[in-house]
């Protein structure tokens, strides 16, 4: 019962961050503020009230369309939230209640908000991908430091994550020639190198290595198959930040034990 009242905590309170995304990932490209004015029906601009904007649920109750003016909300809104309260939800599953639990919520929404306002304008702003990486250089930092008390520990852990950036831009110039070669034409924006950046200063070296391999497996399936089903042309834009950041979620929740059977195969006597 503890339980399940637990995890119903951690799902709404990811569905309350997730709405909260929903709002960024509107409003930062279009060059809003994300704090004013407080939300509102975008169609007839009516104040919503706080039992309006119940994650998931405020949907659900009003059937997908706004009180005062009955126009049709996007079911994308509650998709959102929902997928961000199953995410930290699963997080929380995975590695309990610890700050490295903590530090993959605020990864997790970063790369949410990142991957939705790829998918919808074809750029990462440099807000996230640059907040994103220091935060994740401050947390290489902090977290080795809240764990074990250990100045050495915390500096150690900030070289790995700087290593780790480092080499996620490396690493992405790599898939970017290749992916060129490949499409014979220019295949990536400069908004992809930073986010690979941020990637590797949260995920180190190897967790970048991993959602870079991970993020071109998924990126040339779903491509690949959209363009034999004709649903999109050899030479239309597709965005990679939403498959760097399935490699990234792939790489943060079974990346050891992927690593780990890599090693087993490939070097076993190490
Ligand atoms: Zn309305």
């Amino acid at each position: 019962m503890d339980t399940l009242i637990t995890s119903a905590l951690v799902f709404l309170f990811g569905a309350a961050v997730g709405s909260f995304l929903n709002v960024v990932i509107y409003r930062l490209p279009a060059g809003l503020s994300l704090l004013h004015p407080p939300s509102r029906c975008p169609h007839c601009h009516t104040r919503l009230r706080p039992y309006d904007n119940v994650p998931v649920l405020g949907w659900l109750w009003l059937r997908g369309r706004c009180r005062y003016c009955r126009a049709p909300i996007a079911i994308r809104y509650p998709l959102i939230e929902a997928f961000t309260g199953g995410l930290f939800l699963a997080t929380f599953g995975l590695f309990g209640l610890s700050w490295l639990t903590v530090s993959y919520w605020v990864l997790l929404s970063w790369l949410i908000a990142l991957a939705f306002i790829d998918l919808d304008t074809l750029t990462l702003p440099n807000a996230l991908t640059q907040s994103g990486l220091v935060l994740g250089l401050g947390m290489q930092f902090a977290l080795p430091l809240l764990q074990t008390g250990a100045w050495t520990n915390a500096i150690q852990g900030l070289m790995g994550g700087i290593f780790g950036a480092v080499l996620g831009i490396w690493l992405f110039d790599l898939i970017t020639l290749f992916a060129s070669a490949a499409l014979g034409q220019t295949a990536m924006g400069g908004g992809d190198a930073k986010l690979a950046a941020m990637l590797g200063a949260w995920l180190g070296w190897q967790g970048v290595l991993l959602s870079g391999f991970l993020a071109c497996v998924v990126g040339a399936l779903v491509g690949g198959g959209a363009m034999a089903l004709q649903l999109i042309s050899r030479r239309q834009p597709m965005p990679f930040g939403p498959f760097l950041a399935i490699g990234a979620v792939i790489a943060m929740f079974w990346g050891e034990a992927l690593i780990g059977a890599y090693r087993a195969v490939f070097f076993p006597t190490l």
